[in-house]
């Protein structure tokens, strides 16, 4: 197998561009493409300050490595969510790449600041612990943007991610969602703006350029995704994409194209009836946000423990 560009040995192939690369060319394309994303998306300025959400995987730490290359001026951010050994094996990771590297990681750590872990919020609020998790991170992550003055919150969605969450949204009609579903959503209420630079490349890719970078990245999957709706669709567009190499760029990118204009509208009107919660300022349709109605009904609470609040697999 030869590389596409310098024809000398190539350590991987890419079977949506129909083209393999060496090492060098591999890690170039990686750029080149976060570089478009970025372009084509209007995503980051060069005079922005960006925070990086940091989980210790390889999307995450990948692209906050490619900003730093690319010249931006990047920050990580580790939110500790209690979920047992995987939390600390995790910000472990995180925290061994920022000090190597000389970088700064902030870090938020939910059950000394908040009072409560993953899978004790999530009971609590008889929620699945991805949606607690997710509607947590969501807000830690503005909060910890907007209190460090940063202009944009990056996080490390590939295309895989994001054709999986739309394969999700499209199955279920889900259109509020569909109207959200862009690579970048605009600053709101003192709240950075928020983009996805790695939305043209593929989870593959990301773990082939840790490897050529030599990042070491967490390669455990969270113990409460078992069973996870996500995880499903992943494995159908493999499977699609394994006959039809490209059917996930495409599913994707055609409906930015094509097909997300028309979710928008409502989207915007949703976001403009936003009010800023009672209690801790952030966007929210109601009085006071979901991440406080949380707060009090997963605190006083007897701990769970991870085994227990996982989801049947
Ligand atoms: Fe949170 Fe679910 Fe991701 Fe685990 S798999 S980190 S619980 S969103
Ligand atoms: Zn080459
Ligand atoms: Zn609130």
């Amino acid at each position: 197998m030869k590389c596409t560009v310098c024809k000398g040995p190539a350590v991987i192939d890419i079977r949506r561009h129909n083209a393999n690369f060496c090492a060098e060319h591999f890690l170039r394309l990686c750029r080149d493409q976060v570089a478009k994303a970025i372009k084509d998306f209007a995503m980051i300025e060069p005079s922005d300050r960006a925070l990086v959400a940091v989980s210790g995987g390889k999307d995450s730490l990948a692209v906050w490595d490619i900003l730093v290359e690319l010249g931006y001026q990047a920050d990580g951010l580790y939110l500790g969510l209690g979920i047992g050994d995987y939390s600390d094996a995790s910000g472990e990771t995180a925290r061994a790449f920022a000090r190597d590297r000389g970088w700064t990681l902030l870090e938020v750590d939910l059950p000394t600041e908040h009072g409560f872990d993953i899978p004790t919020g999530a009971k609590a609020a008889r929620r699945v612990p991805c949606s607690a998790c997710g509607l947590s991170k969501r807000h830690l992550f503005d909060e910890a943007a907007r209190t460090g003055g940063y202009d944009v919150l990056v996080t490390g969605h590939n295309l895989d991610d994001e054709a999986a969450v739309l394969f999700g949204n499209v199955l279920h009609w889900q259109d509020d969602y569909l109207g959200r579903q862009l690579p970048v959503l605009p600053a709101r209420q003192g709240f950075p703006r928020k983009v996805k630079p790695l939305v043209r490349l593929g989870e593959r890719e990301m773990a082939a350029y840790c490897v050529l970078r030599g990042i070491d990245y967490i390669v455990e999957e969270c113990p409460m995704a078992a069973g996870n709706k996500h995880l499903g669709y992943k494995e159908a567009l493999n499977l699609i994409e394994a006959a039809s190499p490209g059917t996930k760029h495409d599913f994707y990118f055609g409906f930015l194209a094509r097909a997300s204009a028309r979710f928008t509208p409502d989207a915007v009107a949703e976001r403009e009836l936003l009010q800023a919660c009672a209690r801790c300022g952030a966007p929210t349709p109601g009085e006071v946000c979901a991440f406080c109605r949380l707060v009090d009904r997963a605190t006083d609470r007897e701990a769970v423990p991870v085994a227990l609040g996982r989801r049947p697999g």
